[in-house]
């Protein structure tokens, strides 16, 4: 796989100190064709590894990992951020929220509209599900059958031929039976053509849903790329879900669309059950397509290890109870580069399903990092000078408010308490083993 080919390419760089041009360029055209083994499109393939050249140049190596890996780190990093960087949650505005799913036949769409409504219904709200399909009976019977399972009901028409009136009927009717959220299942013909299209941009204008999804089959590889474009050059669609993950399909196609029509991917979808749903994760997208396992893990601690040094420093300063507002600063900014907090707790087995639904605030750290940039290197160091007028002027300069300022001074003292007192107690103890 790719990490391994790269591991290769820079063994003879071991020793050297950084990347540089002449060793980067044989790398970057194995990437190149890695991207494209991965059902990346050849040009988006092209743009991306200029960006990774641009990037890795001159970049130091640690020494203890290979510049392979960590030139493997920086594609991961490089891919993650291509693919949008964080998830897009699925946007439900509007009293009922409508969602239009788009695509051609087979893509997914009627399986995904099943799993869609059980996702929401999760978060206790009301669906309709609404059969467009005008051109097959057999889908509306299929829709049906699926809102049974979920238990989600389902608008249907079965004698009317004109999707726009169905759809306008289906949310007067979500409306009169308070439903929240209404799922449109339209046609979709076995390759894109202009009636299809035509029909399509109709109920779009005429319903305006809040979130219009293109729906793929993962396993098309470049010709996904083309029918993404089409499909958001009439459409102009939010967000895309790319089906059938569970098969062979490598993963490609997501950084392709992705980079071609810029819009974000929502969901995945990897099996025939109704629960085979994710939210789309980048960073996992990267792991897939670059094939590897371990590698960022194993750069990830060895840049853990320079943060060692660190750690063991205010492990001093606590001993001797000179623990201040910078050994404090420097505490949240190690937490914060552990990464997102959800993601961390997701990573304990079991917990990820648990904390799914959960939010949890990224941004928490922030106003206290504020206050603790706005004090005077003194100030940090002595934390005893911050008397009330010095603490309105750091509430003001971090745009908190006394009340936050406050509650920070009494945790950083609590929390040198609670050292004072492990330093006694474990000097206590040490006192008493010296006795023994
Ligand atoms: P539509 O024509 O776009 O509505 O596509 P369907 O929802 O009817 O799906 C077409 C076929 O693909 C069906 O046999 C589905 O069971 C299958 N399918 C849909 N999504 C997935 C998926 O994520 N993985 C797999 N393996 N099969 C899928
Ligand atoms: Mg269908």
């Amino acid at each position: 796989n790719l990490s391994t080919k790269l591991d290769k390419a820079f063994k003879t760089l071991k020793g050297q100190g950084s990347i540089t041009e002449i060793n980067v360029a044989a790398t970057i055209k194995e990437i190149r064709r890695a991207l494209v083994d991965a059902d990346v499109n050849y040009k988006v393939a092209k743009e991306v590894t200029d960006k990774i050249k641009d990037e890795a140049m001159g970049r130091d190596v640690l020494t203890t990992v290979s510049p392979g890996q960590l030139m493997t780190k920086i594609v991961y990093d490089e891919l993650t951020q291509l693919m949008g960087g964080t998830k897009e949650d699925v946007v439900l505005k509007g009293d009922p929220a409508v969602i239009l799913l788009s695509g051609l036949q087979g893509s997914g769409k009627t399986t995904f509209a099943g799993k869609l409504a059980t996702f929401i219904k999760k978060q206790n709200r009301t669906v309709l599900l609404v059969a467009c399909d005008v051109y097959r009976p057999a889908a509306i019977d299929q829709l049906k059958v699926l809102g049974e399972q979920v238990g989600v009901e389902v608008y249907s028409e079965p004698e009317n031929k004109n999707p726009v009136e169905i759809s306008q009927n289906a949310i007067a009717y979500a409306k009169k039976n308070n439903k929240k959220v209404v799922i449109i299942d339209t046609a979709g013909r076995l390759a894109v053509d202009e009636q299809m299209m035509r029909e399509i941009e109709q109920v779009k204008l005429a319903i305006n849903p809040s979130e219009t999804l293109f729906v793929v089959d993962s396993m098309t590889g470049q010709d996904a790329v083309n029918t993404a474009k089409t499909f958001n050059d009439r459409l102009n669609f939010n967000g895309v879900v790319l089906t059938k993950l569970d098969g062979d399909a490598r993963g490609g196609a997501a950084l392709s669309i992705r980079a071609v029509v810029e819009k974000p991917i929502k969901f995945i979808s990897t099996g025939e059950k109704m629960e085979a749903l994710d939210m789309f994760y980048p960073d996992r997208m990267a792991q897939r397509i670059l094939g590897m396992g371990d590698v960022i893990s194993l750069v990830e601690r060895a840049q853990q290890q320079f943060d060692e040094d660190e750690a063991k420093r205010i492990n001093q300063k606590i001993r001797k109870n000179q623990f201040n507002f910078d050994d404090f600063l420097s505490q949240l900014e190690q937490i914060k580069k552990m990464g997102n907090l959800k993601d961390l707790v997701g990573m304990i087995p079991g917990m990820s399903k648990a904390i799914k639904d959960v939010d949890i605030d990224d941004d928490a750290f922030k106003p206290i990092e504020a206050i603790i940039k706005s004090m005077t290197p003194q100030e940090r160091a002595q934390p005893e000078l911050l008397n009330g007028s010095r603490r309105r002027r750091l509430a003001k300069g971090s745009g908190t408010d006394i009340q936050q300022v406050n509650n920070l001074m009494k945790q950083f003292e609590d929390m040198r308490k609670v050292m004072r007192t492990m330093n006694k107690m474990s000097s206590t103890k040490g006192g008493m083993q010296q006795m023994a």
